[in-house]
């Protein structure tokens, strides 16, 4: 027996084609963006869990990752289907507002809204295990703080909580008491934002309007560069340890190299009555690491890093690089274990 999720998108989904469209929401994008938060929340629990996937054959206890989702060996617990139609969001050339329009474009490619039939089928694959409500607990938590799918740094991949039917304590008691503490966090922030203003920060944007009529605004682009210029401005952090937060990204290379980003910052999406609300969130590992070319370079992310990040969730540290006419009605910085509570 399959069970059922709506799926209503705030902000478009993106799950990768092979070459580089989204062109339908891949069942494979979705579980492997489930599997990495169940993985990184595991590991705030301290469980034991594999790197790159236990290999069952050898005959070795699985960790709890696996046995959910499967590895060499191991059929994954639960099933999921994407059903339902999708429409294609509008591809938008973002111009960073304020700076000369050469060298300031972003492209941002068009991801999946979901219609009213976009749903998730949701099934256990044994008998006597009832994996897909773990699967759905998961779903929730994250439809309520974070993002699912792919691109996530870039503003894709909300979806909203309010019509999900989750059970959080399912979850909770997976992952158990948070022994590392500090290291993944959720913010949202709500804006009321003027017309003038909007039309301010897109003025160059192309068909920025288009979003608006689909609920959101493609303001990733706009925070990821405010917050980097005010990485930039810090003299605590030191320019690897930027690179690696936001990624690293050479657009004049050939092919264009990014790396993953620490920092995932959604589009705003309207919530009513002119009220937008945006997230921030991540995990902040001890170290990441860099790639220049052919040479990978492990960066130490210290406290610096960790007191950066406390103060998003400030008043004085948004009234600094926020523009007039864009007013913050509310804010909720949570660490994971706040969130879990
Ligand atoms: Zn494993």
């Amino acid at each position: 027996m399959s069970e059922t999720i709506q799926i209503k998108t705030l902000t478009p989904l993106w799950t990768g084609d092979i070459d580089g469209k989204c062109s339908r929401i891949k069942e494979t994008g979705i579980i492997g963006s489930l599997r990495w938060w169940y993985e990184a929340l595991m590991r705030a629990g301290e469980h034991d869990v594999c790197e790159g996937g236990c290999n069952n054959e050898d005959g070795k206890e699985t960790c709890l990752v696996c046995k959910l989702f499967g590895c060499t060996g191991q059929k994954k617990t639960f099933g999921l289907r994407v059903s339902g139609e999708f429409k294609s969001s509008e591809f938008i050339i973002y111009h960073y507002p304020g700076r000369g329009c050469r060298d300031s474009k972003w492209w941002l490619n068009e991801g999946l809204l979901s219609k009213s039939n976009s749903k998730f089928e949701l099934w256990n694959n044994f008998p006597n295990d009832d994996s897909k409500e773990l699967i759905k607990s998961l779903i929730g938590f994250l439809s309520e703080n974070a993002g699912i799918g792919a691109r996530t740094q870039f503003g894709y991949g909300i979806i909203d909580s309010n019509i999900i039917d989750y059970d959080l304590s399912l979850l909770k008691r997976w992952v158990g008491e948070i022994k590392h503490t500090e290291s993944i966090f959720f913010l949202k922030i709500r804006f009321e934002i003027s017309e003038r203003t909007m039309n301010k920060i897109f003025r160059d944007t192309r068909d920025w309007k288009v979003c608006r009529s689909n609920g959101y605004l493609p303001t990733s682009p706009y925070f990821r560069y405010l917050l980097r210029k005010s990485l930039r401005d810090d003299e605590d952090i030191t320019k690897e340890q930027r690179h690696v937060l936001f990624g690293f990204l050479n657009l004049r290379s050939s092919p264009v190299i990014a790396t993953n980003s620490y920092l995932k910052i959604s589009h705003m999406y309207e919530l009513e009555n002119s009220v937008w609300e945006m997230r921030i969130y991540g995990q902040i590992p001890e170290e990441g690491y860099i790639k220049y070319g052919d040479n990978k370079r492990t960066i130490n992310l210290s406290e610096n890093v960790h007191d950066w990040i406390e103060k998003l969730g400030r008043d004085d540290f948004w009234d600094n690089i926020t523009t007039n006419g864009m007013n913050i009605v509310n804010f909720d910085f949570k660490w994971l274990e706040e969130v879990l509570e």
